[in-house]
């Protein structure tokens, strides 16, 4: 079996290989941090997400990088309208920089709730603008750019394969041109690198350059950061479908530009999400963010299987009503792991480890399936379906439920529901063995280890708890 992935530069599903051994080089496109990301923002992440677990449970080493983008992404893609950050500043009455400060730790709060493993470097624009100046230089060098009287421009007709990546049509694209477009620009593709402050006001947030003080553009930044940590060419680059046309057709511009290399091997991309069949709006109402889901009394959990549950390259309509089926879900999911951990027989039954095989089998085939979750989970549910039937005929034993216990361990570790803190769960644990835990904890501060273990013993003997002192502090279970 091998991981197949679908790319969207060559709009098929691939075996997927890395560059080097089984390392890879991820990096997907983080969050604009002016205002909270909302449910259809959450999608992606949480595919991304699934996609790292995915690419680790294959045995791959990852490593993920995520930017943070806190200057220079304008309100249209034309290079027109006004910065985001600048947006946010104006709507709350802070700076710049606050804004960009609170709303990342926001969204760092939102996506630990979900259950989304924290990228291994997750770089701020700000603090790569010398980074983005080098990388404009290389391309000024090469010819690629023009200076018009808002900024430093990357001319897209010296490219014979721009547009790549979205198959644009460029010359249907020109005579269609937006009128938005700004004054000198000389191709409608075009765009911009480098944006001068304006001549009479200073911004918040701007920094000298060869060409005068400003901001970077948006997609530079990603071109300059992910090169800096992955390599002028790495294995995958994600984002939703949205940033197909400009975003990342612009980064493949730049990059392939500067280097004269390939800039990345596979690109995926995340289909919308809308709310109740319309486009998620303020407008109309419709427009969530996960602590309108949490005050509705539903867990980020929740959403999560909501989003896991579902073809991640077609449209997911969220609807309550399929929050609540995804809800009843995870609640059946954790009853069945919580009735596996009270288990008691002791006559093994020779058919669970077989079907045990059999569900890993198809499960992997499902999630190595370009992540078909759909799938996968469908077998997940027949397994559990005959593995209840077994446990409503007493027909598992202590070990059994062990071995399957493992393997929704291991499952979870691709799902990211929680299982694990389930199965550590502190049942009551007596009020008398807290009061012998602390005694013990005494004793053993001064030494007298004889004591400690007389208490351990009669905390087995008495309660049936067995503790274990480990590096990670005291641990306890029920023996
Ligand atoms: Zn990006």
């Amino acid at each position: 079996m091998a991981l197949k992935l679908f790319n969207t530069l060559t709009r098929k599903k691939e075996t997927f290989k890395p560059l080097k051994d089984r390392q890879v080089k991820l990096y997907t496109c983080g969050p604009t941090v002016y205002d909270y990301a909302h449910i259809g923002n959450m999608r992606a992440y949480v595919w991304e997400d699934l996609l790292r677990r995915v690419l680790e449970f294959n045995k791959f080493k990852v490593t993920h990088v995520m930017n943070i983008t806190d200057v220079g992404h304008l309100t249209s893609d034309q290079d027109t309208g006004e910065d985001k950050m600048e947006v946010g500043a104006k709507r709350e009455h802070k700076s710049a920089w606050e804004i960009a400060e609170f709303y990342t730790k926001e969204f760092i709060k939102d996506i630990e709730k979900l259950h989304i493993l924290k990228p291994h470097i997750a770089p701020k624009a700000t603090d790569h603008i010398q980074e983005q100046i080098e990388l404009i230089k290389i391309l000024e060098k090469k010819g690629h750019t023009y200076i018009i009287s808002d900024g430093v421009y990357f001319d897209t007709s010296k490219l014979k394969d721009y547009g790549k990546l979205a198959r644009l049509n460029v010359e249907g694209l020109k005579a269609g041109a937006r009128v938005e477009m700004a004054e000198g620009k000389r191709n409608p593709t075009d765009f911009a690198l480098w944006k001068f402050s304006p001549k009479d006001q200073h911004r918040q947030m701007e920094w000298g350059s060869p060409w005068g003080t400003g901001f970077p553009g948006w997609h530079i930044e990603c071109s300059a950061m992910s090169m800096k940590y992955l390599g002028t060419t790495f294995d995958i680059h994600t984002g939703g479908v949205d940033h197909i046309p400009v975003h990342h057709t612009n980064e493949i511009a730049q990059s392939e530009a500067a280097t004269g290399k390939k800039f990345v091997n596979y690109w995926l991309h995340c289909n919308h999400l809308i709310v109740d069949g319309e486009k998620m709006s303020k407008s109309l109402g419709n427009f969530y963010r996960l602590k309108d889901i949490t005050d509705r009394n539903y867990k980020p959990i929740h959403l999560r299987y909501f989003y896991t549950n579902s073809n991640y390259r077609s449209q997911l309509n969220f609807t309550f009503k399929g929050l609540d089926s995804a809800k009843k879900t995870v609640e059946g999911l954790f009853d069945f792991v919580r009735k596996l951990k009270d288990i008691q027989g002791n006559k093994d039954n020779p058919k669970v480890s077989a079907l045990i095989k059999k569900f890993r089998k198809q499960f992997l085939v499902g999630i190595d399936d370009d992540l078909n979750f759909p799938k996968a989970l469908a077998s997940m549910f027949d397994f559990i379906r005959t593995a209840n039937k077994l446990i409503a005929q007493n027909k598992i034993s202590r070990k059994n439920a062990e071995t399957i216990i493992k393997l929704m361990i291991e499952v979870d570790n691709i799902l990211g529901l929680g299982f694990i803190d389930l199965i550590e769960e502190k049942r009551e644990m007596p009020k008398e063995v807290l009061d012998l835990i602390r005694k013990r904890e005494s004793a053993r501060k001064l030494g007298d280890f004889a004591t400690a273990d007389d208490i351990r013993n009669e905390i087995r003997d008495r309660f049936n708890i067995v503790i274990e002192d480990t590096k990670d502090g005291l641990k306890w279970r029920f023996a």
